[in-house]
Formats: structure tokens, sequence, C-alpha cells
């Protein structure tokens, strides 16, 4: 028997694990019983927090010498915090005042800070709410076991290979299980903006996030295969479906390793044809896997994070910080950031409050239509990317354009906004290259007019799919329509790379196709030269790149799309292996 679960996939290079359940659970116990004696209960709350105070200190000491140094900083962030008397003072002030026992004042004061985060408008502070409820059940763990101190280390001893299914993790909780070499975690909480999903990357532990109920559901010791690339948890009992499973993790552990020397190697083909290799981040904290995997800079930077589960826009000087740390992080690689794109799977409260309701989402006001319909919103984001481009090489892109109205209006808005900082005394960069996506058919067809107006294209193929075949990307019952070697999708592909050549503008891919190394030498074939992908497939991509004659997949291409229509997509992938 098989049974899924669904959850937010937090993949690094490593996507997927198969593993025996390790249930953990972490519930303190806290219940509102009166006390007679506040002192006896501020004592238990000093105990506990020495003792929550050593089990950091001691997760601290044994992080491997292999982590990334910025994860040292979670643990003193939550260490300082348990000296921080907006917890701590306040805490024992509702014990003394309200004669409350110590677990019952830590919830009640951890609920006031927790809606004062709730209510911060930058994304990454907010999501340090994480923080506070972890430090606070550390304590309140504590306070249970203060004639032990030492059993407040919950992690279990036997978690070697075993997938870790928790209500939620802390980022000392990951350091010390990556240390007793887990294979994953499955948590019923966090999202990608928590600590613990941030760290699960930079560990490169493939990690499943927002599995409701995953604790209760799931038994200790049944058999777990994780696949973080989609967010999918299976429970088997099957002896052959997980050996597929572990057959499929041991070549994808050994191909991974045999990568890992293609890093120091150009990105060129046989031929000695070069090919930019870019990544896509979600979020800043990508960029380091970007830099780990050898990216020559970032294609594309989704901002909606940035505007994301907040009650109100964000402002310049947060958009600009944001931008500055992933300048910083790449150290002179260029940054493509892309302007909004909210709409149809992301929106957010504060203007789904004040506009009318969307019919039909993936066409309504979307990406670029919403900016230009509300500059409040997108004015901030335009004057942050412009400093931003004082500071380092950055590119932006604009997505979902459809008509050459748009692009003219917003290359005005361009200028208008440069004038506007130079009167400020702001600097930017006059020559900053401004791109568009092509993700409409109709931007498609009018890839030449666009090029000429514009410094460079990317192909978006996620949304290209989504619109000329008609299928919405996010309705599981047409999935099985979304393919991305459908010869209309070939042909705008095509003729995009066509129009850039013609008019000399630079043209990347950086929808999913782009980084999915089944396509990569029909894509040099069609004279792709720049390909933008998720971190974890740039290596798999580059081999293909290095192991190809270009000149060889151009010929075949060349060859076989005047009758595409009539080729079978295995017909055309099997032809290339055999040019490559
Ligand atoms: C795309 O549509 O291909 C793309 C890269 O943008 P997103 O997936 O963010 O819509
Ligand atoms: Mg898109």
């Amino acid at each position: 028997m098989i049974t899924a679960f669904v959850g937010l996939g937090v993949a690094g290079a490593r996507k997927l694990a198969v593993g025996p359940a390790a249930l953990l659970r972490q519930e303190p116990n806290v219940s509102p019983d009166p006390i007679e004696r506040p002192e006896v209960e501020l004592r238990r709350l000093d105990a506990a927090l020495d003792a929550a105070r050593r089990r950091l200190e001691r997760t601290r000491q044994q992080i491997p010498l292999d982590t990334p140094a910025h994860i040292a900083d979670f643990i003193d962030t939550h260490l300082l915090m348990l000296t921080d008397s907006a917890l701590v003072d306040a805490t024992r002030d509702l014990i003394r005042e309200q004669h409350i026992n110590a677990g019952w004042a830590l919830k009640l004061q951890r609920d006031i800070l927790v809606q004062v985060f709730d209510e911060m408008n930058d994304p990454y502070l907010s999501a340090r709410r994480d923080d506070i409820e972890h430090v606070v059940r550390q304590i309140q763990l504590c306070l249970d076991c203060h004639d032990e101190p030492d059993s407040g280390d919950f992690i279990l001893d036997q978690v070697k290979d075993c997938v870790i299914v928790a209500d939620d993790l802390t980022p000392a909780d990951a350091i010390l299980l990556r240390q007793r070499g887990v294979a994953a975690f499955v948590t019923e909480h966090g999202g990608p903006m928590s600590h613990t999903a941030i760290l699960a990357r930079s560990l490169d532990i493939p990690a499943v996030m927002g599995v409701h109920r995953a604790t209760a559901v799931l038994r200790q010791g049944e058999q777990l295969v994780v696949n973080a690339a989609t967010g999918t948890v299976l429970a088997t009992t099957e002896p052959e479906t997980l050996d597929y499973f572990r057959r499929q993790l041991s070549s994808a552990e050994s191909y991974r390793e045999t990568l890992k020397q293609l890093l120091a190697r150009p990105s060129t083909s046989r031929d000695g044809i070069p090919v930019v290799l870019l990544a896509n981040l979600e979020l800043p904290e990508d960029s380091a896997a970007a830099q780990a995997n050898g990216a020559s800079g970032v294609g594309l930077y989704r901002t909606e994070m940035l505007f994301l589960n907040h009650t109100r826009a964000p402002r310049e000087d947060e958009h600009l910080a944001n931008y500055l740390s992933i300048l910083d992080a790449l150290n002179g690689l260029p940054l493509t950031i892309r302007t909004l794109d909210l709409g149809v799977d992301k929106s957010i409260r504060y203007l789904s409050e004040r506009l009318p309701p969307l019919i039909n989402p993936a066409l309504g006001l979307r990406a670029i239509r919403l900016c230009l319909k509300e500059p409040e919103l997108f004015l901030p984001q335009l004057r942050a990317i412009l400093r931003a481009s004082a500071a380092g090489p950055v590119r932006l892109m604009i997505p979902m354009i459809s008509t050459l109205n748009e692009v003219d209006s917003l290359l005005r808005l361009i200028q208008t906004t440069k004038r506007m900082l130079r009167r400020e005394g702001l600097a930017f960069d006059p020559l900053m290259p401004i791109g568009g996506m092509i993700e409409v058919p109709a931007a498609a067809l009018m890839a030449e007019a666009l090029a000429r107006r514009l410094d460079f294209l990317s192909i978006g193929t996620n949304d290209l799919i989504q619109y000329t075949l008609a299928i919405d990307r996010l309705d599981d019952s047409v999935s099985y329509l979304y393919e991305p070697l459908h010869p209309a999708i070939l042909r705008l592909i095509q003729s995009i790379i066509e129009a850039a050549a013609k008019t000399r503008t630079r043209v990347s891919m950086c929808g999913e196709m782009a980084g999915d190394a089944r396509y990569t030498r029909l894509l040099l074939g069609l004279g792709l030269r720049e390909f933008s992908m998720q971190p974890g497939s740039l290596l798999e991509v580059k081999a293909i790149v290095r192991d190809s004659n270009v000149g060889a997949l151009k010929r075949t291409m060349v060859e076989l799309m005047p009758r595409i229509d009539d080729i079978s997509s295995q017909h055309l992938l099997d032809r290339l292996a055999e040019a490559a």
C-alpha cells in the first residue's frame, strides 16, 4: 500500500531520500494551572533558561566544520533571545503579577511577541516569528526536565539515515540532526522563509514542510520516500517500490559525486561553443547554492516573496536592502531582478481586499499589468532596483509582456524614475539593462519588435506552455497536457531565438525547461546559449553542454523543425542524442 502526502518541497542539490520515519514529538506540557507561590515558578524559569542556554551552547560547539559560516548565527540569535528582556523580563512580570505558572506565562508572552512580528512588513523579519516560537518551546521543554538538565537534548540518537517527522524543527535541531546523518525532514509547520527551510537548503537535506498532521498519521519506523523537488512524501510497505526509489537514489548520488568535478571546468561544448549557465533565486539565501553550483550569475530573481503574506507593500529601503544583500553575496556576478509577478498562484491580501475579484487570475491583472496599474506598489521596487544598479551589475526584467504599449509605458516610467532619482541625488547605473520575459504567445510572435526595444529577452516556458496550450499550470487534472516538446512550443521558442539573433539581442530561458537536462541538447540545437535554472540543476546541465557537439545539434534541428508536427517527442530526443 502507498499513501501519499503533499507539502512544500525544499530542495538543495539533493532531492530524494528513502528511509524509516523517526517521529520527533516535542510538544511541551503547558496548561493554565494556577500556582501558589510565584517565587517557585521564577526559580523554575531560571533553571529552564539555564538548561536551554547550555543546550544551545552545546549545539554551537557541535556545528560541523563544513557547515556554512552563517549557520552559527542562527544559534547566536537564539542564545541572545534567552536574555532578551522582551521575552524573559516580561515573562517574569506575568508570573509575578498574574500568579500563573512559568510555562503558561511563556506562552502568553510568546503570543504577544508573535503578534508584533506578524505585523512587521519585512518578510525576513516577520519570518523570525519562528525564532520566537522555537526559543519559547525550548524553554518550555526545559521546564519539564529541570532536575536532569541534559535531558533537554531532545534529539534521538538512533536517527542515522532516518526521515525525521516533526511538527516543527528549530535551526539547532536541524544542525544536530544533520550531524547525526539524517536522510530528510518532513515537518507539519514551516514555510520557505523559515530558518529551518533556509538551513535545510544550505545543509542540503531534502525537506518537505507543511505536511499537515504528519506526526499523527505517519508511524514510527515506516518506510518513507521523500521527494523535495515535488514536495511529496510516500509512505509505503511495498518492497518493489522501495527498491525502485533506492536504486534511483543511489544512481543520483553517484552521479552527483561525478558532477562535482565539473565545477572548475568551463561551460563549453565539445566543439568550443560557450554556454552561459545562470541561477534562478526565490530567496536571497539561495545565492549560496547558486555560487556553490558554479552559476555565472542570476538569470531570474523572483521578488514575490518580498510582497507575500504582509499587511502592506514593502518600502523602497526594504527592497533595496534585499537586493544589495544578494549583490553582496554574488561578489560581482550579474543579478537579474524580475519585477513583481503577482496575480495567479501568488496573491497578497492588501491588494485582493482593494481590487475587484479576479475572474480568471491567469488572464487577469497580473505581473506588468498590475505594476502599471498600481504605481504605489511598483514605484518603490523600481526605484530600489535602479538604486541597487549603482552597487553592482543589476538587470531589470519585466514579466508577462503581451503588448508593445506595456513595454513603452514601462520604459517611460523608468525614464521618469531616473529623473526623479537624479534630482534627489541618488545614484544608479544609467545603462542598467532592461529585459522582458517572453511567456505569452503574443509576445513570442512579436519577439522581434520587443527585442528592438529591450536589452535582452528571457523565455519563461512555464507560462508560455500554459498560455499556448491553454493548460492551467496549477490544475492537476490537465497536467498530462503540459508538454514542453509540443510542436507549437518548439516553433515559438525557435522564432524567439531567431528574432533575438536577427536583432543581436541577448536571449536566455528561465522557465523550468531550461533546467531539465532532458531538453538541453534540443535547446542548444535551437540556438539557445544562455540557460537560467534552480541551482541544483546547474551541474547536470553543464555535463550535457560539455558533452555536446552544438554544430551537429543545430544541423539536426534545422533538418527536423520543418516537419516537427509529424515527429514524436521520443524520436526527436533520440535523434538529438545520436547527433550530440
Ligand atoms: C515562467 O513562466 O517560465 C517563469 C520563469 O516565471 P514563473 O514560473 O515565476 O511564472
Ligand atoms: Mg512566468
